[in-house]
Order: structure tokens, then C-alpha cells, then sequence
């Protein structure tokens, strides 16, 4: 028997944010860094955590800049 799985669902959460010089180039708004962990779960099994820093914007929430 062959099953497949086909979903495949990642989160973004932002752990905590601090307030740092610089725009938003989209809105013109204040930017600041954020603690950001990716998780990838598979068929609902967490196989693949990531941590990295990020520049947001905490008005828009684009992304301006990552940090590997
Ligand atoms: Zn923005």
C-alpha cells in the first residue's frame, strides 16, 4: 500500500521585535529587526525548523531584509 501525502504547510512566527533605524520602502513606515522561526510540517510532522533574523516592517509586515 502507497500513500501520499501531499500537505505540505509552513508557519512563520515572529518571536520578538525590536524597533531599528529605517523604512519600510513600500510604506515609508518604522522597520524593525524580528527573531523569526520557519516551521515546515509535513503530513503535520514538524521535519524542518529554521531560525533567522529578519528586518519587517511592523506596519505593513513586508520584509525588508533577511539575515541568513
Ligand atoms: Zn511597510
Amino acid at each position: 500500500m502507497v500513500l501520499f501525502c501531499f500537505l505540505l504547510d509552513q508557519k512563520r512566527i515572529v518571536k520578538k521585535t525590536k524597533p531599528v533605524a529605517g523604512s519600510c520602502s513600500r510604506c515609508r513606515r518604522g522597520a524593525s529587526v524580528a527573531d523569526i522561526v520557519t516551521k515546515t510540517r509535513f503530513c503535520y510532522i514538524p521535519f524542518y525548523w529554521r531560525s533567522n533574523k529578519a528586518i519587517l516592517c511592523t506596519f505593513c509586515g513586508a520584509t525588508l531584509k533577511t539575515y541568513p
